[in-house]
């Protein structure tokens, strides 16, 4: 078998079968001498440029394009015919027949069997390859991230708006040149091994910014010749500010903590010298000092969540951490006012029914969901005279730690677990005025617990302020009445807040 398997020749083909052949293909084909001259065009070609092959033989350019574009045309010729060198042409062209399309043109060189040369033109539509580029660029210019497309031996090719933005490039000074240098300073291999660094990237005036820096490798794209890599950016400067909150609420909570202990120490001192007026202003003054930083921190904390948030999922739970961080400030905060206020009673008839079930019903919302709550109110359209704004305070404080005794604090559970845990809220008039009546079936008292929580600071909690009791029983003492409190220890709690109908400030 082998003579018979000489390799395989490319047969003389007939000029006729040739023609025939070039005439099939479905991509335009023209052929030009060295005058620029047509000497061939395929029916495709006739098709596109509107003219039939009889027309453009021996003829240039001229008779397709004006005398200026013409003129182009065979200035884009000569080094291919000249040099051999390969030219390649993109624009939009729209056929004689209307139809538009994306079109490119790949001059050659080609010699004859008698060494003329030629210049071979194919063409090739190139629009649904630049759809699809152009579909992937919109999807690339609505993600939050930087993104560059860098082909290999060409460099970047295109850069989305937030890619020239964090490497404060301007598009009018074409930044593709200059975007990867900005990037890879100390990165050899970038960026065509697939990596990831953080990099600085310094701006005029302004201070660096913070990038994370990806880069895929070199990678294949299916319906392209060339080799690219994409490299994606992401602004970390934001994320470093949101740490940075994070650890400044944190830095208060620990100051508020220190300044609970401050308070609790001076307590037992002013207690002991029965100086209860000068505590009520300590703990103002500390309220006040943490309020604002505490306001700023949650300023910012909202904005750069509104920022943030739809950039960078991930960040969610930093953000509940913060939320989280604020929501005990401020509420040790409220806890503090509630308790130093020394502000004089606004008194005023309240029908106490409307009031009180108008309270309930805003604080359950903020409740556990598995919390019962019952309410009896036998007042009617009674009323009863009482600062509403600084009782409520006094009613919110009972609930809160009937709750808290329930189904524990925010991200701690209850010491005790209750089944069917029930909060009951009774109105009632008594000989001696009007009463509150809360009641919850949780864990109760110790004798210990009960002999002790009036004091001041006293709490069983791990971020307990202890103000919470001593804030309503002074509300209550406003009003001239009073708070009693009862408890079975392992069988649940009832504090009854009472004051006269008609108590003067
Ligand atoms: P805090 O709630 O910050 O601890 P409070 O003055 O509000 O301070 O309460 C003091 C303590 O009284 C609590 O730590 C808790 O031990 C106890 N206490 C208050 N209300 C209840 C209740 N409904 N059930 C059980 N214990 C309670
Ligand atoms: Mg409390």
């Amino acid at each position: 078998m082998s003579t018979n398997t000489l390799p395989m020749r490319r047969r003389v083909l007939d000029a006729q079968l040739l023609s025939s052949i070039i005439d099939y293909l479905p991509m335009p084909i023209f052929m030009k001498d060295e005058n620029s001259a047509f000497v061939l065009s395929n029916r495709r070609h006739a098709e596109m440029v509107g003219k039939i092959e009889e027309e453009l033989l021996g003829n240039t350019t001229n008779v397709l394009m004006p005398q200026d574009e013409a003129d182009k045309s065979r200035e884009r010729d000569l080094p291919v015919l000249l040099k051999g060198e390969e030219n390649i042409s993109r624009r939009d062209y729209t056929f004689k027949d209307g139809r538009a399309i994306y079109n490119e043109t790949r001059k050659a060189r080609l010699f004859d069997s008698e060494g003329n040369a030629f210049v071979l033109g194919v063409s090739i539509d190139l629009s649904e390859q630049r759809q699809r580029e152009s579909h992937l660029r919109a999807i690339t210019d609505s993600v939050p991230v930087g993104v560059i497309e860098v082909v290999q031996g060409q460099g970047a090719i295109y850069a989305n708006e937030l890619a020239l933005a964090y490497t404060q490039l301007d598009r009018s000074e074409n930044p593709l040149d200059q975007i990867l240098a900005k990037l890879s300073h100390q990165q050899p291999d970038f960026p065509g091994e697939k990596q990831k660094f953080e990099v600085t990237v310094a701006g005029e005036g302004a201070a660096g910014k913070r990038l994370l820096v990806r880069s895929s490798g070199w990678i294949t794209i299916p319906y392209k010749a060339e080799r690219a890599a994409v490299v994606s950016l992401t602004d970390l400067s934001e994320v470093a500010e949101l740490r940075r909150e994070n650890d400044e609420i944190n830095r208060l909570n620990g100051e508020l903590q220190d300044k609970l202990k401050q308070l609790r120490e001076a307590q037992n001192e002013l207690v002991a010298k029965g100086r209860l007026e000068q505590l009520g202003h300590l703990t103002a003054t500390i309220a006040h000092e943490l309020r604002n930083p505490l306001g700023a921190v949650s300023t910012s904390a909202f904005l750069l969540q509104r920022k943030l948030q739809a950039q960078n999922p991930g960040t969610e739970a930093q953000f509940a951490r913060v939320a989280n961080g604020v929501k005990r400030c401020n509420d040790i905060i409220t806890q503090l006012l509630d308790f130093a206020r020394v502000r004089k009673l606004d008194m005023k008839p309240v029908a106490v029914d409307d009031w009180l079930g108008g309270v309930v019903a805003e604080e359950c919302r903020k409740l556990s969901n598995a919390l019962n709550v019952l309410c009896d109110l036998q007042l009617g359209d009674a009323t009863v005279a009482m600062d509403s704004a600084r009782m409520s305070r006094a009613v919110i404080n009972v609930l809160h730690n009937a709750a808290e005794a329930l189904t524990g604090k925010a991200g701690q559970a209850a010491e005790v677990e209750t089944a069917d845990p029930t909060i009951a809220i009774t109105s009632r008039l008594t000989d001696r005025g009007c009463e509150i009546v809360i009641t919850d079936n949780g864990p109760g008292m110790t004798e210990e617990v009960l002999t002790r929580i009036r004091e001041p600071l006293f709490t069983t909690k791990n971020f307990g302020t202890g103000l919470g009791v001593p804030a309503v029983e002074k509300i209550l003492e406003q009003h001239q009445g009073g708070v009693d409190i009862a408890s079975e220890h392992g069988k649940g709690s009832t504090f009854t807040l009472w004051w006269p109908r008609k108590a003067a400030a």
